[in-house]
């Protein structure tokens, strides 16, 4: 039988929406050859394995899912960093990202959402409610939090459809009250988790999970650095794409293939190759997360003459930047460690948030960039306000910056390539 075939068989078990999902596998490989193969050269030739991965996104990596499923692994959908992957590791579970990058889902929450809601949270309930997700379909659980309002409000309407436990994230940083209520949160969602997995959460599980996914994330952290170089080893699409494959691969296989990635983009920059000329713009980019397979403005601005070597968002820095000691010899000891690590992630949920300011600072000197994106949503409160104070900032501090407000929808491209263009223009 051929692997079509098979997938199909699979899917439609899964009660995917056959007839709409062939339509996004259809379109997807077009989009991909026009921002990744067609526009870009001299790729570091590790790169094929994401290049595989993402072609077959709802292939592979489901059959490991559907067989992890039948040798009683649980699977856990989560939509942010905030939900830490380990405890879902400990547990001997799955964690998958499942924020969509894509307006293609759209159809499916006319009347269920209001239009004011941002792209993010469209698209991802928009593949679930459109059964066209077969991560979704396959979640034993969804994970959502209590980090902005858009969010908050999802999860009603995605416990209509699916199992879901909200986790209550703090608003507020720096007080010992948030602290203890975050740690407190973290014991009742194991509880929950061990109630689904039908596993218990022992201090040894929970520290080798930790020490796995601090590896994943130091793999991650050692491609960026090479990114620090001039040129740099790596565009900012192939990073953004390591990333996004990060949130829904086997943990050990990242650990291994991302490593492989590291090691080359080390040597190119050891010999001075680059995948753009020495001098090009360099962009740090700034906001909210981007989504498999939202591409759109690292497209625009690596196919205008500059070139993206940092995201400061949850698909870049934010993702791994914080760490923690791997030091505790009770679960509640390790859950310490793991809040205090998932409270110095700067999101701008929270308040105050000057931290992000500093981090944005600190990252534009060590990655020596020309310039500063700073990247929201429409109908995403949060980033909008810090964007404005961010944009002051940051001019104070002698950066150069370009506010960018927008969507997944084509139509603004051209408008905002403009806008880039001119922006690289000024940069010195
Ligand atoms: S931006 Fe904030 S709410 Fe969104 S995934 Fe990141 S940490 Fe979570
Ligand atoms: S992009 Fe903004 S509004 Fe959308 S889910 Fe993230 S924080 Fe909420």
């Amino acid at each position: 039988m051929a692997a079509d075939d098979t997938n199909h068989q699979m899917w439609e078990k899964l009660g995917i929406d056959l007839a709409k999902h062939d339509q996004l596998l259809g379109v997807l490989p077009t989009i991909y050859k026009q921002v990744y193969v067609d526009s870009q050269q001299n790729r570091p030739k590790g790169m094929g394995f994401f290049e595989f991965v993402i072609g077959d996104v709802h292939g592979i990596r489901i059959k490991e899912l559907v067989q992890a499923k039948a040798d009683g692994k649980m699977i856990v959908g989560t939509f942010c960093l905030y939900v830490p992957d380990e405890i879902i590791v400990a547990l001997d579970g799955v964690s998958i990202g499942l924020c969509g990058g894509t307006n293609f889902s759209n159809y499916a929450i006319e009347g269920v959402l209001p239009t004011n809601t941002c792209a993010l949270i469209k698209s991802a309930l928009g593949f679930g409610f459109g059964k066209i997700c077969p991560y979704y379909a396959i979640a034993d659980i969804l994970v959502g939090e209590t980090t902005c309002d858009g969010k908050k409000k999802a999860w009603e309407v995605l416990a209509k459809n699916k199992a879901v436990y909200v986790m209550e994230t703090p608003q507020l940083k720096g007080r010992t009250q948030a602290r203890t209520h975050f740690i407190d949160e973290l014991k009742a969602l194991v509880k929950q988790l061990e109630d689904v997995s039908g596993k218990r959460l022992t201090a040894e599980k929970l520290r080798d999970a930790m020490e796995k996914i601090s590896k994943k994330r130091a793999q991650l952290r050692r491609v960026y650095e090479t990114r620090k170089a001039n040129p740099p080893p790596i565009s900012g699409k192939d990073s953004l794409l390591v990333s996004q494959i990060a949130f829904y691969d086997d943990p050990d296989r990242q650990i291994e293939m991302v490593g492989k990635l590291a090691d080359e983009c080390e040597e190119r920059v050891g010999k001075g190759e680059g995948v753009v000329p020495k001098d090009t713009k360099r962009i740090l980019l700034s906001g909210t997360p981007q989504a498999v397979p939202n591409w759109k403005l690292h497209d625009i601005v690596e196919t205008s003459g500059g070139v993206i070597v940092c995201e400061e968002t949850c698909t870049g820095t934010r993702y791994f930047e914080s760490t923690y000691e791997l030091k505790g010899d009770t679960v509640d000891e390790l859950l310490e460690r793991i809040a205090d690590r998932y409270l110095g992630i700067n999101c701008a949920c929270f308040s105050p948030n000057t931290a992000r300011t500093d981090d944005i600072v600190r990252l534009a000197r060590e990655y020596n960039v020309d310039g500063v994106l700073l990247y929201t949503l429409s109908f995403c409160d949060p980033y909008q306000y810090e964007a404005v104070s961010l944009e002051n900032d940051l001019k104070k501090a002698g950066i150069k910056v370009l506010s960018i407000n927008t969507d997944y929808a084509s139509e603004d491209a051209g408008q905002i390539k403009t806008r880039v263009e001119a922006f690289l223009e000024t940069l010195q």
